[in-house]
């Protein structure tokens, strides 16, 4: 059983929900299953074709808080204390119209936001049946509230951080020469459920060129001695909670000084982004500083994405660490910092850490050792 949120703790969530949603001027808050659903009430699992979703009204609009459940779902909610919540369940059997049963509660909205990750399916449905009410995205309502992460959000992502590092500290074992990509990627994701997590979301084993593709996945490429691997590995905690980490490796054999001068030059520049985090500086003050050394040294096209983004009930959520943002952090926000340079068709290098901002600085949460160590 996932560990639950206490109740005083949704209740709260649900009430500061209502009053962001009415600051942002709209009136109902419609919320299909995921991460949005699950910090609001507790309920896991996806959407589908059939409409499961919560109505949250705003402050002062006189909605009943409510979830419009599938018949045959009920039962998977009887859990979560939805009355004692004051969140009323309406369920709906596969002859019935569940958009209308949205649009009987909803109590005459003109300004509805919908999940960012609502299916189209629903979110159209929902416009059918509420031809009056203007659709926005509720993203930048609930992002107030989950980004930034309470005590015990914290002690979650530091947890998962150290599970992923247990990982980690096992790779002498499982990464060496000889080895296919998928040989190790299998390996790791079992390592990560052993440590600690209820599953693998994603493991990226990118040897020699491989690794210049930061979103590899992983091949039946054989690793050479000499090459480089880059790690990136993580995954949920049973409370959703998501780890996040990275690390290159150099396999059987020492680089050559050109790649060892340029990870130096990648390491350095992932110190500087994180010594340079504390609460009161724009996000994009995080992402220049990991860009400056990278820059200095010749590699600034190298550096090819973002340099790090927010993570919680979602591997990527905000604050996303990027240029143009003005974002100004806060005690609780946690992101990573992530930078990497990637040479394509030769190799590519990433350091990853998770970190949270505190009221002086940051906590890292990934704690591994980032020099290029030869296993
Ligand atoms: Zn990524
Ligand atoms: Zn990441
Ligand atoms: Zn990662």
């Amino acid at each position: 059983m996932t560990p639950a949120v206490p109740t005083a703790q949704l209740a709260d969530r649900i009430r500061r929900a209502g009053e962001v949603a009415a600051q942002h001027d709209v009136e109902l808050l419609l919320v299909t299953p995921g991460a949005d659903l699950r910090y609001l009430i507790g309920a896991t699992g996806a959407s589908h074709e059939r409409l499961t979703c919560l109505l949250l009204p705003a402050t002062g609009h006189r909605a009943p808080p409510a979830v419009v459940v599938p018949r045959l779902e009920v039962a998977g909610l009887a859990h979560l204390g939805l009355p004692e919540l004051g969140v009323e369940v309406i369920t709906w059997t596969d002859d019935e119209d569940p958009y209308r049963l949205v649009s009987d509660l909803a109590g005459g909205p003109t300004r509805v936001a919908v999940a960012d990750t609502m299916p189209a399916a629903h979110v159209f449905g929902i416009r059918d049946a509420l031809p009056e009410a203007e659709q926005f995205l509720a993203g930048p309502v609930t992002r107030e509230l989950r980004m930034r992460k309470d005590a015990a959000e914290v002690a979650e992502l530091r947890a998962a951080g150290a599970a992923i590092d247990r990982v980690h500290a096992r790779m002498a074992e499982l990464l060496k020469p000889g080895r296919t990509e998928e040989q190790v990627g299998a390996d790791i994701a079992a390592a990560i459920v052993e440590e600690g997590h209820t599953g693998a979301a994603f493991v990226i084993v990118g040897s020699g060129p491989n690794g210049a593709s930061p979103h590899h996945d992983v091949s039946d490429r054989v690793i050479e001695s000499g090459e480089l691997v880059v790690i990136d590995i993580g995954g949920p905690l049973a409370t959703g909670y998501f780890s996040d980490s990275t690390r290159t490796y150099a396999v059987g054999a020492e680089p050559s000084a050109a790649v060892r001068r340029a990870y130096e030059v990648l390491q350095a520049a992932q110190e500087a982004a994180v010594a340079a985090v504390r609460p009161g500086i724009p996000a994009e003050q995080v992402d220049a500083a990991a860009r400056g050394p990278i820059t200095e040294a010749g590699m600034g096209e190298r550096f090819v994405h973002r340099t790090g983004h927010g993570i919680g009930l979602e591997v990527h959520e905000d604050p996303y660490i990027v240029g143009g943002n003005e974002l100004v952090l806060e005690p609780g926000m946690a992101f990573s910092v992530e930078p990497g340079v990637y040479f394509d068709g030769d190799w590519g290098a990433r350091i990853e850490d998770i970190v949270v901002v505190t009221t002086e600085g940051c906590e890292r949460l990934n704690t591994r050792p980032r020099d290029l160590v030869v296993l």
